[in-house]
């Protein structure tokens, strides 16, 4: 499989806390790829390290061939790398159909981006009824459904969403989980941050886990799924 993404020994700190110590990962071209660990275990910080939203005190981010290091976050954007952060970010007082012309603001294929509206509200039914309404007075899965579609607004080649169940009821974060299937299933390639192990583990196909800034564990997700360690660590068998 060809490799999308490639970070080797990348490191991240924020002044005195070494929050990502030298961590070596790849992602594959269209594959859904975890990362899970505990609260404070550097997930996050990895992904706005990507996003180009903290520099990296040390390592290669490798993109398509190219090294990303020092390639400032809109121009990510537009070579096909798209973050949903925790917490969504949505604009909470523009409307919905205004957040997601947001999320083409890199493009100008104006035909091709009324397509991609179309392909959103299809993908995404509830924002239909919802276009004109402020994002800010959404439901938080309506929200997180916004910051995806809004994400995959920009056409990403490399998705990837930090925390999308959190704070969702049982029944919104199976329908979430379930468009974010359908999504890798039409060939992008994905980042998944979950708390929920058990969640993420199912969805992915391969995952690494991460704690106190290492990677502890990798491997395919199925396998994961049945070991002892992950079981007593993170599924609390
Ligand atoms: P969670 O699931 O709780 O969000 P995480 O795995 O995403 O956890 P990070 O948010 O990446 O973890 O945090 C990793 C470490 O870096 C933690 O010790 C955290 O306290 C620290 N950290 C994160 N953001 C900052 C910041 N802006 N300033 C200082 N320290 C930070």
């Amino acid at each position: 499989m060809n490799k999308l993404l490639e970070i080797s020994g990348l490191e991240v700190g924020y002044g005195g806390i070494h929050a990502v110590k030298g961590i070596d990962f790849h992602i594959g071209q269209g594959e859904l790829v975890a990362l899970i660990g505990s609260n404070g275990a550097g997930k996050t910080t990895t992904l706005k390290a990507l996003a180009g939203l903290i520099a990296p005190a040390g390592g290669e981010i490798i993109y398509d061939g190219s090294v990303l290091n020092a390639v400032p976050a809109h121009q990510r954007v537009s070579m096909g790398i798209a973050l949903v952060p925790e917490g969504r970010g949505v604009f909470a007082r523009l409307t919905v159909a205004e957040n997601l012309l947001m999320g083409a603001y890199s493009r100008c294929d104006q035909a091709q981006i009324n397509e991609d509206l179309a392909r959103m509200y299809a993908l995404f039914p509830r924002l239909v009824e919802r276009r004109d309404q402020l994002a800010g007075t959404l439901s938080g899965g309506e929200q997180q459904m916004l910051a995806m579609a809004r994400a995959l607004m920009s056409r990403p080649r490399l998705l990837m969403l930090d925390e999308p169940s959190m704070g969702l009821a049982p029944l919104m974060v199976k329908k979430i989980f379930e468009t974010i299937r359908e999504v890798a299933a039409q060939g992008m390639s994905i980042l998944l941050v979950e708390q929920n192990a058990r969640l993420a583990l199912q969805v992915s196909s391969r995952s690494y886990v991460m704690e106190g800034g290492s990677i502890a564990l990798s491997g395919v997700s199925a396998d994961l799924l049945g070991s002892d360690a992950v079981q007593r660590a993170y599924l609390g068998a």
